[in-house]
């Protein structure tokens, strides 16, 4: 426990990127390891970056959420980037991607210098293939990517520069997509335009890599369902591993961190928020009742945590790091 613990901690201390110490008010997370459907469950940090703190909890008071949160000298949280590995004999399948690299190539030269320090990306910690390297796995043996969505934070790592080129960083991988996502990717809404970029997208299309789906699937892999969710954006979908055993949710934006598990606890970026508190109603309903345990993209201190019905919301029972 404590050695996977550490390996969380701040990569860079002598640089300003985010940090991300376990905060006094948090318990250390318990060590766990899964398997589910066939697969080894493997977390792929991609890097810590950092946003406004007020705009990752909403109408939530900042005394309220500092504790478990607490923020830097420009009020921004640090928030893991956290792809998932699904591994089994047949299949390397790939969850998000994180904020990936590139970005001069990717954002054009204004925008792409200074992307990192807008975001308090640490170029020298763990990344996207740096996490896939550290489970033996190399971009050519991913066999799948499910993109949740094209918000930079998550389908980033999805494309790469090569040979001045913009390309599928994963050139066998069928990228699984929503419809109703890539369409409000191509044409963000004014709310979301800093965080739609072409060069997360384009470059799949072009490639051939996508396969859009049209709403829910169940088995679109074996074990692996989809759920779409509008209320954080159009078209995001999230992702269900289950056997008879055992399940996973990965939550994507619909619950970031473990912190945002309470119903009215939503995010300022979330298009439709009472929508979303709906769909929440409905997920973690089904996770509390199936004891489904939820994986967190964006949670610093933790990867994945179970959860218990309490009274008309929702409670965190354990957290725990894979
Ligand atoms: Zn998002």
């Amino acid at each position: 426990m404590e050695d996977k613990s550490s390996k969380q901690q701040p990569h860079t201390p002598d640089q300003p990127h985010m940090k991300s110490s376990l905060p006094p008010a948090i318990a250390v997370p318990k060590k766990i390891q899964l398997k589910i459907a066939g697969y080894e469950i493997c977390p792929i940090p991609t890097g810590v970056f950092g946003l406004d703190g007020g705009a990752m909890f909403g109408t939530v008071p900042k005394v309220l959420w500092e504790k478990s949160n607490p923020p830097d000298e420009k009020n921004r949280i640090p928030m893991e980037a956290r792809a998932l590995l699904l591994k089994s004999k047949d299949r390397n399948i790939l969850i998000d991607c994180g904020n990936g690299s590139d970005f001069v190539a990717k954002y054009g030269e204004k925008l792409g210098t200074k992307f990192a320090e807008m975001y308090g990306l640490d170029s020298n910690g763990p990344s996207l293939l740096k996490s896939l390297a550290s489970h033996h796995i190399t971009p050519d043996q991913i066999t799948d990517v499910i993109i949740t969505h094209f918000h930079f934070d998550h389908a980033g790592g999805g494309t790469c520069e090569a040979n001045g080129k913009l390309v599928p960083t994963f050139s066998k991988a069928r990228y699984h997509v929503q419809k109703a996502n890539l369409e409000t990717a191509r044409k963000p809404n004014l709310r979301e335009k800093a965080s739609y970029y072409a060069a997360n997208f384009e470059p799949l299309e072009m490639a051939g890599s996508l396969n859009i789906l049209d709403g829910d699937t169940q088995n679109l892999l074996p074990g692996i369902s989809t759920m779409v969710s509008h209320g954080h954006t159009q078209g995001q979908q999230i992702v269900k591993i289950a056997d008879d055993n055992s399940s996973l949710l990965y939550c994507a934006d619909v619950v970031p961190t473990s912190s945002h598990v309470r119903l009215a606890w939503v995010m300022g970026y979330d298009l439709e928020p009472l929508r979303l508190i709906e769909e929440k109603i409905r997920f973690l309903g089904m996770a509390a009742d199936q004891k489904t345990y939820l994986y967190f993209e964006h949670d610093p201190y933790c990867d994945a945590a179970s959860i218990a019905r309490n009274g008309q919301d929702f409670a965190l029972q354990e957290r725990f790091l894979l």
